[in-house]
């Protein structure tokens, strides 16, 4: 019969197992934290440029975006996530009409952040940024208007 199978056996076994036990968590207790608390954490927190979480239309100081309303975008999504309206503009000098932005309009709850939208604009007119806190109670608030 061996020590480990005997009634003073199994006592040592038990204590060596509780001892090894505590071991590991008094080493953990003195181990630099890694747990993320948030949302108390939020001024700190850090999240990665590259992350994808809401689809933008940068405007310049004057209130101009770089849409050509050229629709590629809409084209390239898979989900119908994007919607566009135009409206055909003469110019003054010129005397020619051309196709301009009227609304563009975007929803985030059936975006899938693919990407594939700010790819195909020949313009770089939208981009994603990492703005991720998007939560709301109405999903139609996730529709968005994102042209001036
Ligand atoms: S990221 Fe993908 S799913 Fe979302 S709008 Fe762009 S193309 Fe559509
Ligand atoms: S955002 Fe880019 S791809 Fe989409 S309509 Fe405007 S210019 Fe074209």
């Amino acid at each position: 019969m061996k020590f480990k199978d005997t009634y003073f056996g199994g006592i040592f076994g038990a204590i060596s197992s509780l001892l090894t036990g505590m071991g590991v968590t008094l080493r953990e207790f003195f181990t630099r934290k890694v747990t993320e608390q948030y949302p108390e954490n939020r001024k700190e927190l850090h999240i990665s440029e590259r992350h994808r979480a809401l689809l933008v239309m940068p405007h310049d100081e004057n209130g101009n975006n770089k849409c050509i309303a050229c629709g590629l975008c809409r084209q390239a999504c898979p989900n119908g996530t994007i919607s566009i309206t135009t409206r055909t503009v003469t110019d003054e000098e010129t005397g020619k009409s051309k196709k301009v932005l009227d609304t563009y309009m975007y929803d985030l709850g059936a975006c899938m952040f693919c990407q594939l939208c700010v790819n195909s604009c020949p313009k770089g007119a939208i981009e994603f940024t990492n703005e991720f806190e998007n939560a709301v109670f109405d999903r139609k608030k996730l529709i968005m208007k994102l042209n001036r």
